[in-house]
């Protein structure tokens, strides 16, 4: 029974009523000398206690500006979150004092980000930075809080924790160092888990044992809401997915139904070259992107006079579960017979492939 630290506690009400995050039209804009980027444009979506959602779109998609707009991590400027509403655990999480932001922040809703670096001090041994991460969560005496920074190494595969927790993080692997910045993120013991691009940075056989790590987060009851542009994470670990293009989400659903029939032509094209697209630059992405209509006309096969018409197309059921797509060929007018043939060719990715990796 650990003793919460007072000036860091947050309301936790464990309600089922809620979902424990439910963004709605999230909309944030960033400032450059070639004007304005609409880099997320009312973006809505939920995610449930327990449950992992990945967020999968190629570099500039929006996806890591979606979430470090959550808890306004976000530089401001140049950004600016210009609209929206954030509820977290049924409380409101836009428009409060950065006093409760910080609350939230590590100890209720925890990143991870692609450079672990970002998150460790080249100077203190990471057991003094998860007993520091501790000890800003809950009043524990020293050595109580290293008894637990040495579970928590363990808990994210370090071999020997005892023995390392003493060390430097120039003495740990680029992978080794992405598990020590986990731990430090479970150290509060956190809600949710945002964790951008995780395991970008690292070598298959690293990429595998992190996606263990997560899924037994996952498995632990954790919520993880997953920033990646890898298809074989989505499969590995993700419940529910999110495609996001120009800042919009296109496609939604629970990852059984969008991996069998991807059904936007976005996601389509991405299941079919995600290496190629996801790795495009930003601007050659950007330049191409409209601001009303569906923001994939221009690059859409299928796209005819009405996609450029009012804002986002609505967002249409395709089959089981919620899984629905934003595109005017789903709605009660559209023709979706030759995109859904289409999804018969998109290269499905299963978690399979992240072990044939191995
Ligand atoms: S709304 Fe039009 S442009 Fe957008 S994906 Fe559908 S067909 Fe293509």
């Amino acid at each position: 029974m650990t003793t919460p630290n007072p000036s860091t506690q947050t309301t936790r009400t464990d309600s089922q009523d809620h979902p424990l995050l439910a963004v709605e039209g999230l909309t944030t804009h960033i400032e450059t000398e070639g004007g304005t980027i609409h880099a997320v444009d009312g973006v809505s979506f939920q995610v449930d206690r327990g449950e992992t959602v990945c967020i999968v779109g190629e570099s500039g998609s929006g996806k890591s500006v979606t979430c470090e707009s959550l808890t306004e991590i976000v530089p401001q400027p140049p950004a600016s979150i210009v609209d929206g509403s954030i509820q977290f655990d049924g409380e409101p999480l836009h428009d409060v004092d950065e006093a409760f932001m910080r609350r939230i922040r590590g100890n209720r809703i925890a990143h991870i980000f692609q450079n672990p670096q970002q998150a460790l001090d080249p100077v203190y041994t990471v057991g003094d930075q998860i007993v520091e991460a501790i000890q800003i969560h809950e009043t524990v005496p020293e050595t109580t809080a290293r008894e637990r920074a040495i579970d928590l190494l363990r808990q994210v595969g370090i071999p020997s924790a005892s023995d390392r927790v003493d060390e430097y993080p120039h003495e740990f692997s680029g992978g080794m160092c992405q598990r020590v910045a986990i731990a430090i993120a479970l150290a509060a013991d956190p809600d949710l888990l945002i964790a951008d691009e995780p395991t970008t940075a690292v070598d298959v056989t690293v990429q595998a044992r992190l996606i263990e790590v997560l899924r037994s987060l996952a498995d632990g009851g954790m919520s993880v809401l997953l920033i990646t542009h890898d298809l074989r994470v989505v499969a590995a670990l993700a419940d529910r997915v999110l495609v996001m293009y120009g800042g919009t989400i296109v496609e939604r659903g629970p990852v059984s139904s969008v991996f069998t029939q991807p059904s936007h032509p976005y996601t389509q094209a991405l299941f079919d070259s995600y290496d190629e697209l996801s790795r495009r630059s930003d601007r050659s992405a950007r330049d191409e992107i409209p601001t009303n209509g569906c923001r994939f006309r221009n690059e859409c096969p299928h796209a005819v006079d009405a996609c450029a018409e009012d804002d986002q197309p609505a967002f249409h059921a395709v089959a089981r579960g919620d899984h629905s797509v934003s595109c005017v060929h789903y709605g009660p007018s559209g023709d979706p017979d030759a995109i859904l043939e289409a999804s018969r060719d998109a290269r499905p990715v299963t978690s399979a492939e992240v072990t044939d990796d191995d």
